[in-house]
């Protein structure tokens, strides 16, 4: 069905591709509800209100205004797959790359959110692929997501490349129709526009902007999701550290390139310049 897992207001709705069919099954909510954004579940304040009395919701407004007047859509989820699913990737991971692939396929079965830190160039996307495959194959509805659009133009042709015979949706900014597919490819703040929709979402690129400064974004992909949730990245926050260290969340952790060698340790040494000033040292960093 199309429109499956979304979430969109009357004037987002396609009504000319919807069957009446799926509309009757769409629940229907105010945008606003007890002081509460339903899209993006911002509480609103005194600030959000307007001349007229009604209330209107800030945070998700670059997607369009929400007010209490607006009725929000919520299609059910997908639960067929669309597409064969089949990964025609033909490479090889490494023994490293294969421990952290099933180590995320174990997390999936288990329904587990899960960490992973691996350094750049670790080949995180290649990892990526067989628990993709496992997850399509068990009728899995996925979500790819990434705080930058760059990421996911970047990423698009060789995800495809991958799944050849699965159609892919590719969303951001001014390219937001979804066509049918069991794997979409988004900004986060897309995923606002999604509700109990994914059976995986995977958030590459976890520690950039605007993701790490806007609550609303991990609002959207934790309403966006009925499963497990894996975080990518190189460099992951204290918060998510602490999570891993009380057991909230597992993680996988991957300190070499594809090519096998680890990342070089920096190494400081101090040298003197013969400056006559305070700029006596300089650190030199080899990589
Ligand atoms: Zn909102």
């Amino acid at each position: 069905m199309r429109g499956a897992g979304q979430q969109l207001t009357r004037d987002e709705v396609d009504w000319r591709q919807l069957p009446a069919s799926s509309v009757t099954q769409a629940t229907r909510v105010p945008g606003i509800q007890n002081q509460r954004c339903n899209r993006c579940l911002a509480v609103m304040t005194r600030a959000n209100r307007l001349p007229s009395g009604a209330w209107y919701c800030q945070e998700c407004l670059t997607l369009g205004r929400v007010t209490d007047h607006t009725e929000l859509f919520r299609f059910p989820k997908r639960t067929e797959r669309i597409g064969d699913g089949q990964l025609t990737w033909q490479g090889d991971l490494t023994a490293d790359q294969a421990r952290v692939s099933q180590e995320l396929i174990a997390t999936f079965d288990e329904r587990r959110d899960r960490l992973l830190w691996a350094v750049t160039g670790a080949g995180k996307t290649e990892m990526l692929f067989p628990l993709l495959a496992h997850a399509l194959a068990k009728q899995a509805q996925i979500a790819i997501v990434s705080p930058r659009v760059d990421v996911i133009l970047e990423l698009a042709p060789r995800l495809q490349q991958a799944f050849v015979n699965t159609p892919i949706a590719i969303l951001y900014g001014g390219q937001h129709e979804v066509i049918e597919s069991s794997l979409v490819l988004a900004t986060t703040h897309q995923l606002l526009r999604f509700y109990h929709a994914f059976d995986l979402v995977i958030v590459d690129e976890v520690d950039a902007f605007p993701y790490a400064t806007v609550p609303m974004l991990d609002r959207a992909v934790h309403q966006a999701s009925v499963g497990p949730i894996i975080y990518l990245t190189a460099t992951p926050s204290n918060a998510m550290l602490r999570a891993v260290q009380h057991q909230k969340l597992a993680v996988s952790y991957l300190a070499r390139r594809f090519h096998q060698f680890p990342l070089p340790k920096p190494q400081v040494k101090l040298i003197s310049t013969g400056l006559p000033t305070r700029a006596h040292y300089k650190m030199i960093e080899k990589c």
